[in-house]
């Protein structure tokens, strides 16, 4: 068994170094992660520019690119041999909803699943680290669980969300969907010291579906969060609508 560690807050958060430590004696660990916090890049790759690789002293990879170029780096030409799974994280603060479409953590799982490996993003639901090792137990596991009894044949995305409870391993573990966000809250504009506006990033919006059988819904009442993810963007509940149209317009 081998299995690639990454993660999108950086070779050095503590997040990382808690699920290698507790992932100890699965089987043979790489780490690969970025050199600095990429929360955020989604699944972006690095074009434009080349990529270097580092060794740190504890061993941990670091490339100075993102979450995506370090899985990428790593199965295309780092490692001398494939993984048989791909974790990320575990993060500093949630994943869920339509953040996962901007997360670097799930992002870095999502590239080993599209490279056909079955791989799991890890999350912890509050920011600030508490708890982690916690977190990093349960982890563990839930590698161990799926490891023992794969759930599906072929590669599989798991999108995980860990409350920051010492008692995290014994929580009830849902299968949950996706939930909604509303619209970020806007931009927060000030200006530069040469007077010129400049912009931050407004935070999240709060959850708008957050109802039963949701990511929110399950971590707000105290358990871990398990969303089964896929790639397909596809709307295909509206396909056959989209077809109509296209013939009623003559396309
Ligand atoms: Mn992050």
């Amino acid at each position: 068994m081998r299995i690639l560690i990454a993660n999108d807050d950086g070779y050095l958060a503590p997040g990382l170094a808690a699920l290698v430590k507790a992932c100890e004696g699965l089987g043979e660990i790489d780490v690969v992660a970025p050199e600095q916090n990429a929360s955020g890049t989604s699944n972006s790759l690095t074009l434009h520019r080349p990529l270097s690789a580092f060794t740190a002293a504890n061993g941990f990879r670091y490339i100075n690119g993102t979450p995506s170029d370090c899985v990428h780096v790593a199965l295309t030409g780092l490692l001398p041999r494939r993984p048989d799974l791909v974790l990320s994280g575990i993060n500093n603060g949630a994943n869920m909803g339509d953040d996962t479409l901007y997360s670097g953590t799930v992002a870095a799982a999502m590239e080993g699943f599209l490279f056909g490996i079955p791989a799991i993003a890890f999350s912890q639901v509050e920011k600030g680290w508490a708890q982690v090792d916690a977190a990093a137990r349960l982890a563990r596991s839930l590698v161990e669980q799926v490891l023992a009894n794969p759930p599906a044949p072929g590669a599989w995305l798991l999108n995980v969300n860990i409350p920051n409870r010492p008692d995290a391993i014994e929580l009830p573990r849902r299968i949950t969907r996706l939930g909604r966000r509303h619209a970020s809250e806007p931009v927060i504009c000030q200006q530069n010291p040469r007077g010129e506006p400049i912009y931050w990033i407004g935070p999240a919006g709060d959850a708008r579906e957050a109802g039963e059988g949701t990511d929110f819904h399950a971590t707000a009442n105290g358990c871990v969060s398990i969303t089964p993810l896929q790639v397909d963007l596809t709307d295909h509940a509206r396909l056959p609508a989209w077809r109509q149209w296209s013939q009623a317009v003559g396309s």
